[in-house]
């Protein structure tokens, strides 16, 4: 877990950390009016217990989450939640409708594109 905490922040410093009047928040998509995404300041350094919080955002669901059929193609992250002050379960099962509509569309386009003679085995093998 230390790992891929370490990665994360080196992640956060190199891509994505956004400052906003001497206060960080993980990237450019979060809401600056809500202290939930706040994870530290300049003056005080990384809120570690924070970021930790909101690396975890798939607790909120991890029993849904292990029978999804959409669990490998799905890719909610806090930022696309709606919430006012801490994301609850039944705020990530509402962005669940969402996620699985996403990849049904885009299942159903990999199809369409399939029947049309779309090569997926070449394209994959360029990846
Ligand atoms: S859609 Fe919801 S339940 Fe399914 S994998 Fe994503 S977060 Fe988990």
């Amino acid at each position: 877990m230390r790992l891929l905490l370490l990665f994360y922040l080196e992640y956060l410093v190199a891509v994505k950390l956004r400052i906003y009047n001497g206060e960080l928040y993980p990237c450019e998509r979060v809401s600056d009016v809500l202290d939930y995404f706040k994870i530290g300041t300049l003056e005080n350094g990384l809120d570690i217990k924070q970021i930790w919080e909101i690396m975890n955002v798939g607790k909120l669901t991890e029993y849904e989450c292990i029978n999804c059929w959409n669990l490998r193609l799905c890719s909610i992250c806090s930022a696309q939640l709606e919430f006012s002050t801490e994301p609850t379960r039944q705020h990530k099962l509402q962005e669940c409708i969402r996620s699985e509509a996403r990849a049904l569309f885009e299942l159903y386009e990999l199809a369409v594109l399939y029947e049309f003679g779309l090569d997926i085995e070449s394209i994959e093998e360029s990846l």
